[in-house]
């Protein structure tokens, strides 16, 4: 198969063929597979419109979706050649910042496997998010290309003009193939790039013009908008992709022989987060400009559209100040502003105007009103959205609501990142959980069973030695694969609270130099991007990376413990890190992390989850049991009961005997030799006087839960158990599950 296409493109047998070469060969192959596979088809289909989508390296899925996987393996094989190798040649599309996108990646083979006629729609980047390069202990971004030459991308030749006010643009159809598990369909990404789109805007770094829209608009995944040319050149790339999207869709009903009315009947569409709520009006003002009256398109949008709300941080809520949507959409305004009357007749209440009383257009409150659907993904956080963020419009509304709670892909995050622990779970019970996740549930007949718990504390050993090889390849790092690995691997934000990890690192650190040894050592692992703009997020990495090296070079404590913070962590090094990890840190402030994905996968891969009761941390405690994790921290109401007195000071906090010291380490001599005063300092004012995230609050039973962890790791036979019933337990979290009750209880296709 492969040597085909080596002949048929390099004119060469797939042994003379280079790793990247080989990797070119069997792109072709499975795009071929994959675009001859049945699209399925349904009364009614789905376009999953996200700005973002996550999906990692596609080779190895699309081999193992396809069917090909052991076929490849072997020709590669006689050609002295690995999938591996491919891989390493294959490179990973940054569509997507972090859990939000990779989430719409998981739904997307979820819909492929489950054969639902549904497709995902977003923007063609060419660059995505940055690459991000460790320079002195800091955070540098590069731009990530990831087209090259033959890509994954398949051009329809499909054009669609989108207007600016005077100026026009056009954006190009691409699409993605996406196979089902199984070979039976197939699901498209279907995304719009910007016909003459032109890298040579970027200077250094990923610094570019970003007022020439005509040139810019799909270079990079949200381009730095902490200035008002940022700001704006956001609302274009939104635009741009829902005005694209909107026009492919009602093309789409029209071949189907559909009038506009039988929108609703035929189409839903999943609005992922406030990024595409633009497609609301942009449909209401296709739709009146095809001849129909302005209050019958609003409802035939509202009965299509569906909205996922992901967070309630405000400062991601997205408002959009008048001035700025008159200025890109000037023939959206005055949809909108239509739209708003239209609520506020009905509601007057100023909490649930789309138009607020600072002249922004409320996004969120904009999909409310003029969508049949509003989720949250978590049961805690739609409980906090219903009784807290939301309230007022719950109490309009109460039927528009409900929870589905996220998932991931078990192709990805089990069968494809840890063969090894596949084979053993399978071993035992049988195939049909590759299909059905709940047959998860059967693993736990052998948590008793001490040859399976052998067998299964040497599948996570291996994972660590291999985890520990690849480490020394790509990074130059050594680490010890006896150690306990400690993995916290997510976005950096200081709700994150990576920060708190640090402060228990100095505290060990501290603890070592007393004489006080661990049972055995310890890896801390770290993978976290911090957006461009974001101080703080960045001063805390530097932070991390300077304690790091004052850890390596003391003698006395780096026998005893190790940080190792992996440089522009993406879901390939997400596939290396999961199945290696012993302890899962998922330590958010309570009520902050929406649901989380990171603690899905880890779980299903057997590392023990050290958390707070937040998000879906709050569900796996509920399926494993309080005895199988650990959990620290206060809980979700008595943080927000802080916030709402503002009550917190973390002064009172830092003024204890335990804490003073850890903070005060950030500006000790040790510290201010391997960094930045400036940036320890800034670390160091907002920890003592601001600790917006509350990172002081929750440090002292971190410390002691932590600590609880390390004594108990030593007790291999109890941990090996629980681990079995965390993997067994880890079945309801397949995305399998979460796109099922989404297309019984929303979509209906
Ligand atoms: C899963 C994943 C995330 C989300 O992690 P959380 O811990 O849920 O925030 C972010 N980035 C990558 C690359 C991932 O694979």
């Amino acid at each position: 198969m492969l040597s085909e296409w080596a002949e048929k493109k390099f004119h060469k047998s797939l042994a003379d063929c280079s790793a990247a070469e080989a990797y070119d060969a069997a792109l072709s192959l499975c795009k071929e597979r994959a675009a001859a596979l049945p699209r399925p088809q349904g009364e009614r289909r789905l376009y999953y419109i996200s700005a973002e989508f996550l999906v990692g390296k596609l080779l190895s899925s699309s081999l193992m979706n396809l069917g090909l996987w052991d076929a490849v393996e072997a020709e590669l094989a006689a050609a002295g050649k690995s999938i591996a190798q491919l891989e390493d040649a294959e490179p990973e599309p940054s569509l997507g910042n972090g859990g939000l996108g990779r989430l719409a990646a998981c739904f997307m083979d979820s819909i492929a496997t489950l054969g639902l006629p549904g497709e995902g729609v977003g923007l063609c980047y060419h660059y995505g998010l940055f690459r991000q390069l460790f320079s002195h202990n800091c955070q540098t971004e590069q731009p990530d290309g990831w087209i090259e030459e033959e890509s994954w991308l398949r051009d329809t030749g499909r054009r669609y003009r989108v207007r600016f006010g005077a100026r026009q643009v056009t954006g190009r159809l691409y699409e993605i193939d996406l196979p089902g598990y199984g070979g039976k369909s197939r699901s498209r990404l279907r995304l719009f790039d910007l016909e003459g789109v032109d890298p040579s805007l970027i200077r250094d770094g990923i610094t570019f013009d970003k007022t020439d829209i005509e040139h810019n608009l799909t270079l990079f995944l949200y381009p730095d908008d902490s200035d008002r040319a940022g700001r704006l050149l956001r609302v274009y790339q939104q635009y741009f992709m829902v005005s694209c999207a909107a026009q492919m869709i009602l093309e789409e009903l029209a071949q189907r022989g559909e009038a506009l009315s039988q929108l609703d009947k035929r189409v839903v569409i999943q609005i992922n987060d406030t990024h595409p709520s633009m497609i609301i009006p942009e449909l209401v003002r296709l739709l009146t400009e095809g001849g129909m009256p302005f209050e019958e398109a609003a409802g035939v949008v509202s009965r299509c559209c569906a909205y996922t709300n992901h967070t309630i941080l405000a400062e991601a809520l997205e408002r959009w100040p008048v001035a700025d949507l008159e200025e890109v959409v000037p023939q959206l305004m005055p949809v909108i502003r239509r739209l708003d009357r239209l609520a506020k007749l009905r509601y007057p209440q100023p909490e649930l105007a789309i138009i607020d009383g600072q002249n922004q257009v409320q996004m969120a409150r904009m999909d409310i009103h003029f969508g049949f659907s509003v989720n949250g993904v978590a049961a805690l956080h739609t409980e906090i959205l219903e009784q807290s963020e939301l309230a007022p419009f719950y109490r309009i509304y109460p039927e528009k609501f409900s929870n589905k709670t996220n998932g991931i892909t078990f192709r990805r995050w089990l069968l494809g990142c840890n063969p090894a622990l596949a084979g053993f779970i399978s071993r035992r019970i049988g195939e049909g959980w590759k299909q059905d996740a709940d047959a998860l549930g059967r693993l736990a007949d052998w948590k008793e069973d001490p040859a399976s718990l052998e067998e299964l504390l040497g599948i996570k050993a291996s994972s660590k030695r291999a985890l520990a090889e690849y480490l020394s390849q790509n990074g130059g790092f050594s680490v010890d694969p006896d150690s306990v690995f400690d993995i916290q691997i997510k976005r950096l934000h200081e709700y994150k609270r990576q920060q708190m990890n640090l402060l228990y690192i100095i505290w060990k650190y501290r603890q070592i130099k007393a004489g006080q040894l661990p049972p055995r050592p310890i890896t801390f692992l770290f993978g976290a991007k911090a957006a461009p703009a974001y101080r703080l997020a960045k001063d805390i990495i530097h932070a991390i990376l300077c304690m790091a090296q004052v850890v390596a070079q003391d003698p006395q404590v780096s026998r005893w413990m190790k940080i190792v913070f992996v440089e522009n962590y993406n879901v390939t090094w997400a596939e290396k890190l999961v199945p290696a990890a012993d302890i899962s840190e998922q330590i958010s402030l309570a009520s902050k992390e929406a649901s989380g994905t990171g603690n899905m996968k880890l779980m299903l891969n057997g590392a023990l989850t050290l958390g707070t009761l937040d998000g879906a941390n709050v569900e796996i405690s509920q399926l494993v049991g309080e005895e199988n994790l650990y959990l620290f921290g206060r809980r979700s109401e008595e943080v927000m009961a802080l916030y709402a007195k503002g009550a917190y000071d973390p002064r009172s906090y830092y003024k204890t005997p335990l804490i003073e010291p850890l903070v005060d380490f950030l500006l000790a001599k040790p510290m201010l030799e391997q960094g930045d005063a400036e940036q320890l300092g800034r670390l160091y004012q907002d920890l003592t006087h601001k600790d917006w995230f509350m990172a002081l609050l929750d440090l002292e039973d971190y410390i002691r839960v932590k600590e609880q962890m390390f004594a108990d790791y030593e007790d291999r036979q109890s941990w090996a158990k629980k681990m079995m019933i965390n993997i067994a337990q880890a079945g309801y979290f397949s995305s399998d599950r979460t796109i099922e009750e989404y297309n019984r209880e929303i979509w209906k296709l």
